[in-house]
């Protein structure tokens, strides 16, 4: 009797029962998977492969965060003296404030949250299944149990899986148990008390294999794995915190204890002086209300999630909101070659075999080329020419397939897989040899894969029943050579090697940029059905060698020249050969160290202690042969030089420099799950022209951060002092708190935040990284905030008092003060659309949303003035054309001196830096200094 599970009982002990058994019990086939159809029903059955998304009590939080501000209490208070007092429209005016208040925040904090959500879901998890017999690649969401998935190194298990094949799997499952070694796995049954980390058979759903390959059947799907039932995902998950917003909030918390503790003595001092009580703390309200800047954390989130869906647009998708900011302060990228700066499109064009050179023709994957030796094409290719091209072919993972274009009636051709493998399949493809009839003849035992440590692979061929096996070997020429003891002839019999002429010839085939393999081969007479690396590591014969070109992306070039302008230095950091590395980077003009040129390798680095690591790092340009675990030590080293370093990686052993870099690149095609897990920014199509581009966004959405603020604080600045000078001198306030809301919240939403579209500055990336020690406002910023600050209160002073002793009312006097501060704001935010530059420089339209936002704000203030509902509601009166043109006139001067100001500055500038280049030393070619940390 199998099966006699209590049916009260969910869980199956799969881990304690044997893989043929849990196969069996899931209706499944261990070899050929699930059928199409089965895969369908089950999939309606159990749904999607995903965890429930919470929502609910979040929500409620989220809200009720809107109203745990401390200037809503005190709006709170204010509503409540206000009704004591039956100051009924005050209280319904200061409550319906704080309601919109707290709507606006919610909604525009929402949205913030569910863009960068959404975007961290675009990046969709796939799986390799096996169903009807062959391997397909879907997306996680759709696996169903009794799937049969395959993971390999570098992978997210996306469900739980019950092994039934597995080849030294390890796993790394601290995301479910926190345990931080990798387990081992097998597919040997454990006891059935066995807790989590010891069920050895099983793998579960979020945890990253490291090590090795495994085929598992699925147990449980979504809600119902293992991660399902310790964790719903959490709605808005999402970290809106970064350094900036930490640092304003810190400021804004430290202003409202200040100006808390001064409307209290306000309110204390006035009382003693026998002032109408009422009064007293009207004033008290109003200056709490103008002096905290309430929006400004609001307006933060926006801007930056406005920032981050630009950078998605240029194909950069943030993981990690900080991220946005610390784009901006990059001093070093340092970017893999092939597929980053390189497009990844393999195409042999040089093979050497058996002593002699041949050219490939035909480039791309279109397998119509033809083979030539000396200029001339060969007839039948010799012995050791075909051995070679088969070697490529068995040991390969890759698939070469044509689509019909039936459009044009001809095929295009493309490579499932490693493009570098998928090169050698079309190369052989053009002498006539295919993977089918040589795997026919040859089938596949066993297999090392290929890793970046071990830089090559190698397979096991034979009959099951044959006395004799033959092992191939590829891999980098390092590796492989020193394996080999013997080559092979022409003739196809084998001769004594010739190390030192196989090295030149790979030396001169790197020089021209080639990437170049090698090939062996070791016969053995024994019937072995599993190989290791110690059956490699000696004893080869050589086969020779296959060089392929790697085409550059055309826009890499520019972008490497436009990251110099901007002051960032550009490392290729690169797995490959060191003469193919300095060739390609040459050619991109990053190959400009002091030292001419030259790549520092792997095993030189390992031979470095920190001091010399740290001059290496300033000279050099182009690491080459690089490991992983190094690549950790550089980004150490270049942070210890005070760089900002971003790091670009793709594979499982990559996540530790990922995590240590300020930026961690991962690459959206090529990249394994681990690696974008470990980072803050993914690229979806592996370009680096798309890191250049974030960079670029990341200093406009920080400028934008900065314009906002720099326009926001002459405001607050300027409200407070009105109200203080009014408080000191004891006489009547030209604003009453419930217009200072007004001001606050109306110019907010229809000037400041239209600062958030602003697009990039032209020249943004001649200007130095941003360093990110530096203060937020330079002493220049502060200064302008100041005088704007003065102005707005001499000007609503000085209008209010005009207005006054023309014999106007209090309450239309108090209007042209409200008015004075909205038209001056109005007019400065288009000083504020640059931090430097003229309004002519970047372009009176350039940003439509300011002129929109402009019109909204003067329609409204129109709508408060004159409309009867407004007049109520903000005690204000009409006002005549006379007043009205002394108000723009105020806008008009406030503008004119801030103009008057920057271009100040900006000649001071010039002339500083104009001296500077007198007497400078030459440029640095490693580009990028380091900020001064
Ligand atoms: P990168 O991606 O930086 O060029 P890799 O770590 O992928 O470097 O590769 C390092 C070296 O390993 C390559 O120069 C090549 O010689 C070898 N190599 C790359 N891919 C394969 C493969 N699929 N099989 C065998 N050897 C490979
Ligand atoms: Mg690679």
């Amino acid at each position: 009797m199998p099966d006699i599970v209590a049916p009260s009982d969910e869980r199956p002990m799969r881990h304690a029962r044997s893989a043929d058994e849990v196969v069996d019990s899931l209706d499944t086939d261990g070899n050929a998977g699930l059928t199409a159809e089965q895969a369908a029903r089950r999939l309606r059955e159990h749904g999607p492969n995903e965890l429930t998304v919470a929502t609910g009590p979040g929500l409620l939080r989220r809200i009720a965060s809107q109203f745990h501000q401390p200037l809503v209490y005190v709006l709170l208070v204010a509503v409540v003296v206000t009704s004591a007092l039956q100051e009924w429209v005050d209280a319904v005016v200061i409550l319906a404030v704080v309601l919109v208040n707290a709507a606006i925040g919610y909604v525009e904090e929402s949205r913030a949250r569910s863009a960068l959500d959404a975007l961290a879901r675009s990046m969709t998890q796939e799986a390799l299944v096996i169903r009807e017999g062959d391997e397909h690649r879907i997306e996680a969401r759709e696996l169903v149990p009794g799937d049969l998935v395959m993971i390999r190194s570098g992978d997210k298990v996306p469900a739980d899986l019950r092994l039934v094949r597995s080849r030294s799997l390890r796993v790394d499952e601290s995301a479910l148990t926190g345990e931080a070694m990798p387990a081992g796995k097998g597919v040997e049954q454990v006891p059935e008390d066995a807790v989590l980390g010891d069920r050895s058979s099983m793998a579960f759903a979020s945890t990253v294999v490291t090590f090795g390959q495994g085929t598992g059947v699925v147990v449980a799907t979504g809600d119902r794995t293992e991660l399902g039932r310790v964790s719903t995902m959490l709605a808005g998950v999402v970290e809106l915190d970064t350094p900036l917003t930490r640092r304003i909030n810190q400021f804004s918390r430290l202003l409202i204890k200040l100006i808390l503790g001064l409307a209290a003595m306000t309110f204390v001092v006035g009382l003693l002086r026998g002032m109408d009580r009422v009064d007293t703390f009207m004033a008290a309200v109003a200056l709490t209300v103008a002096a905290i800047p309430e929006g400004l954390p609001a307006a933060m989130t926006i801007i930056l999630a406005i920032g981050v869906g630009r950078m998605a647009r240029q194909r950069a998708i943030i993981r990690k909101l900080p991220a946005v900011e610390t784009l901006g302060s990059t001093t070093v990228i340092c970017s893999d070659k092939t597929g980053t700066l390189t497009a990844n499109e393999m195409t042999v064009t040089s093979v050497v075999a058996g002593g002699t050179d041949h050219e490939v023709t035909g480039v791309g994957y279109d397998p119509s080329g033809e083979v030539h030796a000396a200029g001339e094409p060969i007839g039948q290719p010799s012995a050791a020419l075909a051995e070679i091209l088969r070697c490529g072919v068995l040991c390969n993972d890759a698939h070469l397939v044509a689509d019909e274009d039936e459009a044009r009636g001809t095929l295009d051709w493309r490579i499932q897989g490693d493009p570098t493998e998928g090169s050698l399949l079309v190369a052989a493809h053009k002498i006539g040899l295919h993977p089918d009839v040589e795997l026919g003849a040859l089938p596949r035992i066993d297999q090392i894969p290929f890793e970046s440590e071990h830089q090559y692979m190698a397979t096991l061929h034979g009959y099951d029943d044959a006395p004799g096996r033959t092992i191939y070997v590829k891999g980098s020429v390092e590796r492989v050579l020193a394996r080999c003891t013997d080559e092979l002839g022409p003739d196809g019999t084998t001769r004594p090697l010739d190390a030192d002429a196989v090295l030149r010839q790979v030396e001169q085939m790197a020089s021209d940029g080639l990437r170049v393999l090698a090939f062996a081969r070791i016969e053995r007479d024994e019937p072995i059905d599993e190989i290791d690396h110690a059956d490699v590591d000696r004893g080869l014969t050589l086969l020779g060698l296959q060089g392929m070109i790697d085409p550059l992306r055309p826009e890499v070039i520019e972008s490497v020249q436009t990251c110099r302008d901007a002051g960032i230095s550009v490392r290729m950091i690169t797995g490959d050969h060191p003469v193919t590395a300095v060739a390609i980077a040459t050619q991109l003009g990053i190959a400009q160290g002091a030292e001419g040129g030259g790549a520092v390798t792997g095993a030189q680095l390992e031979d470095t202690d920190d001091d010399e690591l740290a001059e290496v790092v300033r000279s050099t340009t182009v690491f080459a042969r690089v490991s992983p675990e190094q690549k950790l030590r550089l980004v150490n080293a270049l942070q210890q030089e005070g760089h900002v370093v971003a790091m670009t990686g793709d594979g499982v052993n990559d996540s530790p420099a990922l995590k240590q870099a300020d930026i961690g690149v991962a690459m959206g095609r090529e990249g394994t799950d681990a690696a974008k897990d470990a980072s803050d920014m993914i690229l979806t199509d592996d370009n680096f022209a798309s890191i250049r581009a974030a960079i670029e966004e990341g200093r406009g959405t920080y400028d934008n951060l900065v314009k906002f603020i720099t326009w926001t604080l002459p405001t607050n600045l300027g409200e407070a002092l009105v109200v203080l000078i009014a408080i000191v001198l004891a006489v009547d306030l030209p604003i009453t708190p419930v217009q200072i809301l007004w001001i606050n919240m109306s110019t907010a939403v229809f000037l400041g935040l239209m600062l958030a579209f602003e697009p990039k500055e032209p020249g943004i990336m001649q200007r130095r990284p941003r360093d990110p020690a530096a203060p937020i406002l330079s002493r220049e910023l502060i200064s302008r905030i100041l005088m704007v600050g003065t102005l707005l209160v001499g000007a609503a002073y000085g209008l209010f008092a005009v207005e006054r002793s023309g014999g106007a009312s209090l309450e239309a006097a108090r209007t042209v003060a409200v008015t004075t501060f909205v038209v001056v704001e109005l007019a400065y935010l288009f000083n504020c659309r640059s931090l430097r530059e003229p309004l002519s420089a970047i372009g009176a339209f350039t940003n439509r949303w300011v002129w929109i936002g402009s019109a909204a704000m003067i329609t409204s203030q129109l709508a408060i003035v004159y409309l009867p509902a407004g007049q109520l509601l903000f005690d204000t009166e009409a006002i005549g054309l006379m007043s009205w043109l002394r108000i723009a006139a105020a806008g008009v001067i406030v503008h004119l001196l801030v103009a008057l100001e920057m271009a100040w500055r900006r000649s001071r500038a010039n002339a500083a830096a104009l001296e500077a280049t007198a007497t400078t030393t030459p440029i640095d070619h490693t580009a990028g200094g380091p900020h001064g940390r």
